[in-house]
Formats: structure tokens, C-alpha cells, sequence
């Protein structure tokens, strides 16, 4: 594999090609409705129209390029970071962070630019195939109605200590979560970590350590690529998280992970702000199914803006549920592991724990989930669904029956 200056891809001769095209994202809203194959036929460019609209917003294409990975001041900052004590650091960022100037988009903390999109494809679909109504298959295996999804970036040995507290939480609720271990920031205690396994948690890599590296440049990224690739595979390690989410979308897949969770829908708080505006999977490539997380983190809502998470993490996990979207949490063992805001965390569950007909489930469930739904194919005979899959979830549903298909929206 070669990374070029324009951050294209080059592949080796016979290796798998991982450029996307217009045909295999399965970002276009056909895909994302996975509506009948039988209605396919004369709606290839509005497919396609569809697919570039959407790409606009997940791989962030409304930023500039320079603002699509790590920027040189930053890589300034992490020159210094280590000799600014913790405290001290919390509190520079949060200066910054209250005087940078809000972006004209995306919004915070909910955008829906791009829920706008799938509802104007599948009203321009109905519209040239004349029906008020279809069959689509549903986001969420068993007609589940949203999907609940718990992850932790583990930051320090201090964090490291502080899991067991959080998962005994988790299972008090019946849940389960992942938990993302920078692999060269501590000595890590893989004892514990496969204890934790076997309780049904999972693991997944959260880069080397938080120096800004990784995503920097191209010679940093080749020397410490394989690193995080071996250790991830000695350890079974199948998803990904950068560190401080600084990346760079065209690289990710060369980790050669099964899922990324870099992203957020908006987060306009984080070293390189932005979102991908969306609170489903998506494929970020074809060989990476992207889970963007969708709650604010806590370390932002804590640290940055010093605010009471709670509410905040209610308003907007009732929001995505509205849409049967995924809500995604990311809270740090580091932050929320002790005290008044594992008090918080421990609300924020009972109330996930209460949402009606909701899927829980671990990163590595819903990356895979959202594959064979993508592989999975809806036929309508005589009226009839006919879905063929090999996951016994797929569930045919009437798009009358989704929120997101009722919404009135306009161009
Ligand atoms: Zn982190």
C-alpha cells in the first residue's frame, strides 16, 4: 500500500482494492432504506445523486481538505503537552474551547443536515415509482426500534483501575460495553483484560498513545500503522478509535480494522471538530463499517464546557431514539469512573436500560449487523416481502411504520 500527498490510495497489484466507488459504498440512500431490488431498475441516478449527497456529509467533505486531519498547531501543542500538568491543561483547553468561534455547521448537539438527505432520496424513489408506500428492511435486526450502544477509551492506569467499577454498573442494568486501550501509553494487564471478556465486554484499540502521531503525516502514519496492526492482532483486538478522534477518513481502513468509532455526528468541540452528521452505521470504505458516537463526550461536556452531562445526554438520546437511530456513548473510566459523575453515568443507563423495544448491543454486533443488512435482499412478489439473508433478524417493515420515512422535511 502507498499513501500519496493527495491522500489517495495506491494498491499493490493483486492486494484487495479498497477505493470506493459510486456503485459499492452502500451509502446511498437506496442502501441505507434497503428498498426492494425489484423497484431498482430506473432509479440508478437518483442512486448515485443520493450517494454524493450523503458522502458530502459523511466523509466531511463540507470542511476543507486541511481541515479533514490533524493541523500544524495542534502538532505544535502535542510538542508541549507532556510537561502541562493535567489540571492545568483541562483548563487552557476549556478557555479555548468557550473563545473559538461556533461553526456555521455542523450544529451542536443535534444536526440533521443529512437525516434530510435519506428522507429527500426516498421521497424522490416513491415519487418516480408512484407509491405512497413500501417495504424496506429494518435498520435494526428483530424489528428492534434504536440501537444502544456503550464504549470507554481507557486513558490511564488510573482509568484502567477504575473499569471494574463501571462494568459491575453495566451489568447491574444487564449491558454490556468496549472498551478502547491506547497500546503503548501504559503497561496494560491483558489478564484483566480477557476476565473482562469472558463477562461479555469487548476490546478494541484506541491507537498507540495520545502524541498527535499517528494521523500527522504520511511517513509517521507508515512507521506506526504496523505497530497498531500487530498488536491488534495478537490481542484480537477488531475495532478502532484515534486518539483524541484526530484522522484522516482515507487512512483508517489501512488498520486494517473491522470498525471504526473516530467520528462523531457533530462534535464542534474536539481537536478537529466536524461530524459526520450521522446516527447510523455508515461504511467508511467498503472493508470498514463506521459507528459514529452520538452522545456528547464527557470529557467535553466536564472539562470543556463544565457543564452537568445528564440533561444533555437524556435530550439528545431522545432525539436519535425518535429517529430509531444509534446512540452511541463515549465516557472515559478516567472521568466518569468514580463519584458524582458515575452517579451521572449510572442515570444516563437506567435511562437507556428504559427506552422501548431498544437493541443493545457491542460495537462489534451492530458493525456486523449493518453488513449483513447491507448484503441482505428485500424482493416483493405479489405484494409480499421476500427477504434473502443468512441473519434470521432481517425484518421486512412498511416505511409507514418509521418515523424518519413520515417526516415531512424540504428541500
Ligand atoms: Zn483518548
Amino acid at each position: 500500500m502507498e499513501l500519496n500527498t493527495d491522500n489517495s490510495v495506491s494498491v499493490a497489484a493483486g492486494a484487495v482494492c479498497r477505493q470506493r466507488t459510486l456503485a459499492n459504498s452502500g451509502n446511498d440512500a437506496f442502501s441505507f432504506w434497503k428498498l426492494p431490488e425489484t423497484c431498482r431498475p430506473g432509479l440508478e441516478a437518483l442512486i448515485e445523486e443520493s450517494e454524493r449527497n450523503a458522502r458530502h456529509y459523511l466523509l466531511e467533505e463540507y470542511l476543507e481538505e486541511r481541515q479533514r486531519q490533524p493541523s500544524s498547531i495542534l502538532n505544535h501543542y502535542y510538542r508541549f503537552k507532556r510537561f502541562i500538568p493535567e489540571g492545568v491543561r483541562h483548563r487552557l483547553n476549556s478557555i479555548a474551547i468557550r473563545n473559538r468561534r461556533r461553526p456555521a455547521f455542523p450544529d451542536w448537539p443535534c444536526e440533521d443536515a443529512l437525516l434530510r438527505v435519506w428522507r429527500l432520496g426516498l421521497a424522490a424513489f416513491m415519487e418516480r415509482l408512484e407509491t405512497q408506500d413500501m417495504w424496506h428492511l429494518g435498520f435494526w435486526p428483530n424489528g428492534k426500534s434504536c440501537a444502544v450502544v456503550l464504549t470507554h477509551d481507557v486513558e490511564s492506569p488510573q482509568g484502567f483501575a477504575a473499569m471494574e467499577r463501571m462494568a459491575e454498573l453495566e451489568e447491574r442494568y444487564g449491558m454490556r460495553s468496549a472498551w478502547n486501550l491506547p497500546l503503548e501509553q501504559y503497561p496494560i494487564d491483558w489478564k484483566r483484560v480477557d476476565e473482562l471478556r469472558a463477562r461479555g465486554f469487548e476490546f478494541g484499540a484506541h491507537g498507540l498513545r495520545h502524541d498527535g502521531r499517528l494521523f500527522r503525516s504520511e511517513q509517521d502514519f507508515k512507521t506506526l500503522a504496523p505497530r497498531i496492526r500487530r498488536i491488534a492482532r495478537d490481542h484480537g483486538l477488531k475495532g478502532f478509535r484515534a486518539p483524541s478522534t484526530l484522522r484522516r477518513a482515507q487512512w483508517i481502513a489501512q488498520l486494517e480494522c473491522e470498525f471504526d468509532g473516530s467520528f462523531a455526528d457533530t462534535d464542534i468541540f474536539e481537536p478537529q471538530p466536524g461530524g459526520t452528521c450521522s446516527i447510523f452505521p455508515f461504511f467508511l470504505d467498503p472493508t470498514v463499517v463506521e459507528l459514529p458516537y452520538t452522545l456528547p463526550q464527557d470529557h467535553t461536556m466536564i472539562h470543556l464546557l463544565r457543564r452537568d452531562p445528564l440533561p444533555m445526554w437524556i435530550r439528545k438520546a431522545r432525539w436519535i431514539a425518535s429517529w430509531g437511530g444509534m446512540i452511541l456513548v463515549l465516557v472515559h473510566p478516567d472521568y466518569c469512573g468514580k463519584g458524582a459523575y458515575l452517579e451521572a453515568y449510572s442515570k444516563l443507563l437506567e435511562y437507556l436500560s428504559q427506552i422501548d423495544n431498544a437493541w443493545h448491543a457491542l460495537p462489534s454486533q451492530v458493525a456486523q449487523w449493518w453488513r449483513e443488512r447491507n448484503r441482505a435482499e428485500l424482493h416483493v412478489i405479489d405484494g409480499q416481502p421476500m427477504v434473502r439473508s443468512d441473519h434470521d433478524g432481517v425484518t421486512p417493515r412498511l416505511l409507514s411504520q418509521e418515523a424518519l420515512a413520515r417526516w415531512e422535511c424540504r428541500a
